[in-house]
């Protein structure tokens, strides 16, 4: 083929991309951008807990992989990719870093007496490690850390936004779901949603 003749079928070149997420990360372009959202939801919080009506139980939502929880250390190390079985190791190990700007929100809604729900698409096999994890980064209280069933089949979509239905069936307001991924906030269930950047996986 000639110049100027459209390759338009060819996906993006994957080294290429795998340079441009390290640059992302290393260049502090993605800590910067969780940060802003960090502290969009920030805002709101302390806006929304101003405004609770007397009986009001307000509740927040956090996912963990990629919104409290950092696993960068494991995927650079894996070269932006990880078999299924290295990733439930090191979930086990509970040793991913804090996003410190979301433990800023988490202590936020602490403070304004906004309970705190974590719902992840970690498997209940994980719970001691996550709970380990959750201590070390100081994000140890809370209503609840809600762990998809070892069995689970359907999408993390239906999963979660179930378990949103089930806080607010105990007379929970959530005001605000915070998450990587577009399944995490899809739904409703909330007040305001908050999407962090991702670019490193997909969850349907
Ligand atoms: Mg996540």
């Amino acid at each position: 083929m000639g110049p100027g003749v459209a390759t338009a079928a060819e996906p993006r070149n994957i080294d290429q991309l795998k340079n441009e997420i390290r640059a992302y990360v290393k260049s502090g372009d993605y800590g910067r951008e969780m940060a802003a959202i960090a502290g969009r939801a920030e805002a709101w919080l302390a806006e929304r807990g101003g405004k609770q009506a007397s009986g009001e139980r307000l509740a927040v939502v956090f996912d963990l992989d990629e919104t409290l929880l950092s696993n960068w250390a494991f995927i650079e190390e894996h070269d932006i990719g990880g078999s299924d079985a290295l990733w439930q190791k090191w979930m086990a190990q509970g040793e991913a870093a804090v996003v410190e700007p979301v433990r800023e929100v988490y202590r936020t809604a602490r403070r304004l007496g906004i309970e705190v729900y974590f719902i992840t698409g970690r498997r209940e096999r994980l719970r001691e490690g996550t709970e380990k994890n959750l201590r070390v980064i100081g994000c140890g209280e809370y209503g609840a850390l809600i762990m998809k069933p070892n069995d689970w089949k359907g999408t993390a979509a239906a999963y979660k936004t179930g378990e949103r239905a089930r806080i607010e069936r105990t007379g929970r307001r959530i005001v605000a779901n915070l998450g990587d991924q577009d399944s995490d906030l899809a739904g409703g269930h909330a007040e305001r949603t908050f999407k962090f950047p991702d670019p490193f996986y997909f969850t349907p």
